[in-house]
């Protein structure tokens, strides 16, 4: 790990637990470029660790320290949550630039990284989100070609398994929204965060619909809390 340190972060409130791990994309055309934004009094912008496409860990904000990479946001009740959690950015340029597929060396790394994190602060399955989880009408990261299923075959977060052939249970369609609040979204804006729901559940069918298979996979989610 190399130390790279931002001047942009202040101090946890008294009181407040580590609880939250929130992953990230830069969205910018190299890792350089990020760190220097992330180190930029003016950007006001910073995350505690960026990982670059080699899988090189780089520490910008001790974890003691409040980094600033949430912005505007809302998990489960809560709103502040740079005050409560951990962010990490993974370089990838991003939906507006390149997005494109995350090396397999920087996932690597980051399970690493993840695993140490949960374990010194005990962060439930349940809060370990993207970026776009906590804020799906701003953020698209890390987005739908990041790999959930292989961080919660490591012990990283949730991933629910549904036999598609057994929907005969389908229940109610409008329990949709209340179990996606009851999961921990803000759904002021239901597509916005049935999409963020599906770029993390549900990664090819990326429609803000709710569809069936959306409806069920939420379903055993629910289940698994
Ligand atoms: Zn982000």
């Amino acid at each position: 790990m190399l130390k790279y340190l931002s001047p942009n972060f202040n101090d946890r409130p008294d009181g407040i637990a580590i609880d939250t791990l929130v992953f990230h994309y830069t969205g910018m055309m190299s890792a350089n470029e990020a760190l220097k934004r992330m180190c930029s009094p003016q950007a006001k912008v910073s995350a505690h660790y960026m990982i670059d496409e080699h899988g090189q860990i780089f520490q910008l904000v001790p974890e003691e320290k409040r980094a600033w990479h949430a912005g505007l946001a809302y998990w489960r009740g809560k709103i502040n949550i740079n005050d409560r959690s951990i962010g990490i950015e993974l370089e990838n340029p991003g939906h507006d630039i390149n997005y494109k597929p995350f090396p397999e060396k920087q996932i690597l790394s980051l399970i690493k990284l993840a695993k140490e994190i949960i374990q010194r602060y005990h962060i439930p399955a349940r809060n370990i989100l993207g970026h776009s989880d906590i804020a799906p009408t701003r953020k698209k990261d890390p987005g739908e070609l990041f790999n959930w299923s292989l961080l919660a075959s490591n012990g990283i977060g949730l991933w629910p398994e549904t036999d598609f052939m057994n929907n005969n249970d389908a229940g109610n369609l409008s329990d949709f929204e209340s179990n996606l609040r009851l999961y921990g979204y803000d759904t002021s804006n239901l597509v916005a965060s049935t999409l963020a729901f599906q770029r993390h559940f549900l990664p090819n069918a990326c429609s803000g619909r709710i569809d069936i298979q959306t409806f069920l996979i939420l379903k055993k989610l629910i289940e698994l809390l």
